[in-house]
């Protein structure tokens, strides 16, 4: 069956591009220095002092640092400690779940060819009433990578499950989910082998992500639904903006005597700045899912016009963000 685009959105300063995150790690690890990354290390807890912060890992001696950018992902072990000896409740920054399942898988190229009689050379999306399916290459275009969302606010597919979950489940079943669909997209479905499930979670809002020598970054401080595909494009963006801070001279000059407190300075301009960064993208984010699936956010329903119109311009807030102004700002406000 010949598919047909309803829409296509272009950003001007955005490429195309996806990455296999394993084989990113593959390239990236060698460029650096001996000993910057490490693997293996677990970790759990820090202690902030006056000569730095020590980091303590369960499975690992400590280490010490001046400061700790925690990156340790939406169940952030890291966030639970900065929230334990802040005296803050816990389980009010544990992920939450997102109303969402998504249903993943990889497939051979040939075999998303023979599926839907085309090429897929950049990111599609096939919408649906309270589902839709993103299928993009990977790989050098040699593999696909289908995620197929279905909304369940209802929580039948989550189960007993109250954390961030993935467990591999039977195609029928993955199937059924996409009932309706057109046979060319249950055909590209049926290529997967072993489709898995996963709960689509966020963290909710944090009453703070820094600390005495600490801050979080990434889905530690704002993890998303990923329909912008934005997460780890928030990631960077946060994690650009805070290396720039702490390597400004203000911060990696000063003399050990200020060091702390200007290391401090600089993690409470990125929790002002980011944070309302972030929280608009993951707002945003989620409007998108309830967009793609015909739910809209300010009537747009199922007119495709509109859902054009709409997914356009919150694509621009994401693509196109002023990062350097906004940086700019902050450095002079570290003086
Ligand atoms: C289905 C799905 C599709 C997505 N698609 C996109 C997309 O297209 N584009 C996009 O930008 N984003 C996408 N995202 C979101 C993206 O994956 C995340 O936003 C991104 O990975 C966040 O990066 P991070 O470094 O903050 O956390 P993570 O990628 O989760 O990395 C955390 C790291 O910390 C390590 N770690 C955990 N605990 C500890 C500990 N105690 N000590 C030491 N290390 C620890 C983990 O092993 C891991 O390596 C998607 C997410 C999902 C669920």
């Amino acid at each position: 069956m010949n598919r047909k685009a309803l829409f296509t959105i272009k950003g001007t300063n955005a490429s195309k591009g996806n990455v296999h995150r394993a084989d990113f790690l593959d390239e990236i690890v060698p460029l650096m220095q001996d000993g910057v990354a490490m693997f293996d290390h677990a970790c759990n807890s820090y202690t902030p002092h006056v000569g730095g912060v020590t980091l303590h890992f369960a499975n690992q001696p400590d280490v010490d640092a001046d400061v700790i950018i925690a990156s340790d992902g939406i169940n952030s072990r890291l966030r639970s400690h900065l929230y334990h000896r802040q005296g803050l409740p816990v389980e009010s920054q544990m992920a939450r779940y997102a109303e969402w399942v998504a249903w993943r898988g990889l497939i051979r190229t040939s075999a998303f060819l023979k599926a839907m009689g085309q090429s897929c050379d950049h990111k599609q999306m096939l919408l649906g009433t309270d589902r839709h399916i993103v299928h993009f290459p990977v790989r050098n275009g040699n593999v696909i990578n289908i995620v197929g969302f279905v909304r369940d606010p209802e929580y039948l597919k989550l189960g007993e499950h109250t954390g961030p979950w993935a467990e591999k489940r039977p195609k029928a079943e993955m199937l059924r989910d996409f009932d309706g669909f057109t046979e060319d997209c249950l055909a590209m479905l049926s290529e997967i082998e072993e489709p898995s499930i996963w709960g689509i979670f966020t963290v909710p809002e944090l009453e703070t992500a820094i600390d005495d020598r600490i801050g979080l970054i990434g889905d530690a401080s704002h993890a998303m639904t990923p329909h912008q595909g934005a997460g780890a494009g928030q990631a960077i963006e946060d994690a650009l903006f805070l290396s720039a801070l702490l390597c400004s001279p203000d911060v990696c000059k000063s003399n050990l005597a200020e060091r702390n407190g200007k290391i401090n300075q600089a993690l409470k301009i990125y929790q002002q700045v980011r944070h309302r960064r972030s929280r608009e993208v993951q707002k945003a984010s989620r409007e998108a899912g309830l967009l793609y699936e015909f739910r809209g956010v300010d009537g747009e329903g199922d007119d495709l016009g509109k859902i054009a119109c709409n997914i356009e311009q919150r694509m621009r807030q994401v693509w196109e963000w002023d990062i350097k102004t906004e940086l700019t700002e902050a450095l002079e406000s570290l003086h």
